[in-house]
């Protein structure tokens, strides 16, 4: 965490996107000492970025008015390029030399795409996507994963310091993205697969919770099953335990492994898993969980309601 607070306070940062992440990534800005004019489309993002001592601009173009650097947390790529480019977005109207991170999972062609145009502006532009969910960005203890040039991130470590924990430099622009997706795509891979794993056993008659426990420290052991476990009641922190509330999103994690299924297409590479893994989360997601937290993809495999 950064508290040199009058420091920060040199740094005025617009923050677009106060969602489930970019809410409380905001809220540890301030924390540390940052100026921090904000903005949402959403009421309710507002009103609890506000309640958290956020301080909350007319419009995303306002926000940007005299920052040195603009955060975005958006939910897609469509939503990061209609905000930046074109002669209304945001770059247009950014003070040269200010610096864009881009904190939301966005394709990696779309991340270049604004950084190019970004650098055609004399501004610099990261991708940073983070790691560590809703309970990461409460803490500030986020994984930034960056793509970009050193410079920009040499600068902009202060303020990813007072948001998160770890800091990832991946490469050039679209990196970030790239090795996001990759986790991202083992992680959707390793959960169905345990949630596959679970079903095998307790059709056996296995207890969940003996087998989980067995597995966490076994080969079979991942977060899965040490930490987010797919069976109801195994982890009480669980979403699982909650009726699969809170968490990361089937719907998010359905967008990061289409994401990666594309960024495999563009360079012939094969992922049979991250396809097979999409499949999955889709399905999960017709049948009515998108909204739900990933795991529930334990329902397709084996209900344990
Ligand atoms: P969210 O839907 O809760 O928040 C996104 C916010 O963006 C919403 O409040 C929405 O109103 C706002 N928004 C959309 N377009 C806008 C615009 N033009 N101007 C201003 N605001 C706008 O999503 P989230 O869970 O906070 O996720 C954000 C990003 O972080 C996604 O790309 C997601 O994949 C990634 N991510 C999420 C998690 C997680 O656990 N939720 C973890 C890691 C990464």
């Amino acid at each position: 965490m950064n508290t040199t607070n009058t420091m920060n306070a040199c740094e005025r940062i617009a923050f677009i996107g106060l969602g489930h992440m970019g809410g409380p990534m905001a809220a540890n800005l301030v924390k540390n000492g940052f100026s921090v004019s904000a903005f949402d489309l959403s009421g309710a993002a507002l009103s609890a970025a506000r309640a958290a001592g956020v301080t909350i601009a007319p419009s995303a173009a306002a926000a940007v008015e005299g920052a040195s650097v603009v955060v975005s947390m958006l939910p897609a790529s469509r939503h990061v390029e209609a905000l930046f480019l074109g002669e209304d977005g945001l770059l247009a109207r950014m003070a040269t030399g200010a610096l864009v991170i881009d904190c939301s999972t966005i394709a990696p062609a779309s991340a270049q795409r604004v950084a190019h145009a970004a650098q055609a502006r004399g501004l610099a532009m990261l991708d940073a996507p983070v790691s560590g969910g809703t309970a990461g960005a409460a803490a500030g203890t986020l994984t930034f994963i960056v793509g970009g040039e050193t410079t920009a991130l040499e600068r902009a470590r202060p303020v990813l310091s007072a948001m998160g924990r770890n800091i990832f430099h991946m490469g050039a622009s679209g990196a970030g993205q790239v090795a996001k997706l990759c986790n991202n795509m083992a992680l959707g891979v390793i959960m169905a697969v345990t949630g596959e794993a679970l079903a095998l056993g307790v059709s056996h008659g296995l207890d969940p919770q003996a087998l989980s426990d067995m597995m966490a420290v076994s080969t079979g052991r991942s977060w899965a099953t040490e930490v987010c476990n797919p069976w109801p009641g195994v982890k009480p922190e669980a979403p699982a335990s909650r009726g699969y509330s809170g968490g990361f999103g089937n719907d998010l994690m359905l967008k990061d492994l289409g994401l990666a299924v594309e960024a495999a297409l563009q360079v012939g590479a094969a992922v049979p898993l991250g396809e097979l893994a999409r499949n999955l989360y889709a399905l999960n997601s017709r049948a009515g969980r998108g909204g739900l937290d990933f795991s529930s993809v334990q329902e397709l495999l084996l209900s344990p309601r």
